[in-house]
């Protein structure tokens, strides 16, 4: 059996950083590590909705050393730490008990394979793209690879993840021309000689990637490069992405009646209730949906021709106006919306550590409820 990895802190935050990219989360929001020591070793993390201080309980006692969350551990700047309120009660217990805190917020709404595919997927919506599209984190990589090392190049940064545009891979353009350098008397130039000018072909090379893996692409192509000074640019992209974004828009497979498919939102979130505003004009086929408040999506459900939105967090003059205009509202409620990423996300560590030989268990948080009742 091959050698396991020891797993650190930064390890795991490395690895949200590559599924759920920091450049996809908010401005405002506060992702990544909240609290603890990025060196410290970690066997067991604990995915979960919340960090309160039931859950730093729950992971001293099944061992885990990392609390891997959805919604951050330090939100709103904090003015003060102490035992006495919420998130300090959280942040003294897991400080004594050497527990870490990594949260990805926004970052996993966005992303593809996050929380709004799942609870897309979980709704039975087909053919789902982003109801708000984000400007990516996409990185354009222009490299200059003399005649002949092309394909050996292409390969190692294609190995990498560059090259990847929506559902085609192994993407690229090059152009020929004349490269022209000198080396000093300390060089031993690929060709040419020492302190003489020397002009090549070579091919430019242009393909892009998500910045998340710049460190790994630019590794690879160094290592697969024949040149002592690797020619190479990188620009940031502001081209939009059609897999990432906030909400997701999908169509049924059978269309439904609004009662009908309230109930089937119900049945498929295991919420008791939900609450209902405004009506479509005929049968729900096309559904907009956004895990956690996503009211400020109204206007892109209602351009993208959404029949029904569902979300939590829908306020009073949210519903009124999805009234008025026509889109059926359905608030299923935050945590009803959300706490399927306890689950998701802990199946999809689990599918990426299998490739990797890391010795870490996932373990889901249970017993989360959600601070509201009904009576
Ligand atoms: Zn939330």
């Amino acid at each position: 059996m091959a050698k396991q990895k020891q797993v650190r802190v930064q390890d795991i935050s490395g690895l949200i950083n590559q599924l759920y990219p920091v450049a996809l989360a908010e401005e405002w929001d506060n992702v990544g590590l909240q609290l603890g020591d990025p060196a410290a070793v970690v066997d067991r993390v604990l995915v979960c909705l919340d960090v309160e201080e039931k859950t730093i309980a729950y992971a001293e006692e099944v061992g885990a050393q990392l609390v891997l969350s959805h919604h951050p551990l330090i939100y709103r700047p904090l003015k003060k730490i102490v035992p006495g309120d919420g998130a300090g009660k959280a942040i003294f217990r897991a400080l004594r008990q050497g527990i870490a805190v990594v949260s990805a917020h926004t970052n996993l709404d966005r992303a593809k394979e996050g929380l709004n595919d799942w609870l897309a997927a979980r709704l039975g919506l087909q053919q789902t793209v982003p109801l708000e599209q984000s400007v990516g984190d996409l990185l354009k990589l222009v490299v200059f690879v003399p005649l002949g090392h092309e394909e050996a190049v292409l390969e190692a940064i294609f190995t990498a993840g560059a090259g990847v545009a929506g559902n085609y891979d192994r993407c690229s353009f090059r152009t020929r021309g004349t490269g022209s350098f000198r080396g000093n008397a300390a060089t031993s130039p690929f060709i040419g000689h020492p302190e003489e000018v020397t002009e090549t072909e070579e091919l430019r090379i242009e393909t892009i990637f998500p910045a998340a893996l710049a460190t790994k692409v630019v590794a690879k192509l160094q290592k697969a490069h024949p040149y002592e000074e690797v020619a190479f640019d990188l620009y940031p992209l502001a081209n939009q992405r059609s897999d990432v974004g906030l909400g997701r828009i999908g169509v049924l497979e059978k269309p439904l009646d609004l009662p009908a498919f309230a109930n089937q939102v119900k049945q498929a979130l295991g919420v008791e209730h939900l609450r209902l505003a405004g009506q479509c004009a005929g049968l729900v086929k096309k559904v907009a949906v956004c895990g956690g408040s996503g009211a400020s999506l109204i206007s892109n459900a209602l351009r993208t021709g959404a029949d029904c939105l569902v979300t939590g967090d829908i306020k009073y003059h949210d519903a009124q106006r999805a009234r008025a205009e026509g889109l059926a509202l359905i608030d299923a409620g935050h945590f009803g919306t959300e706490i399927l990423m306890v689950q998701q996300l802990s199946a999809k560590l689990k599918r990426t550590l299998a490739d990797q030989q890391w010795s870490l268990e996932i373990i889901e948080m249970s017993g989360e409820e959600d601070p509201f009742s009904w009576i």
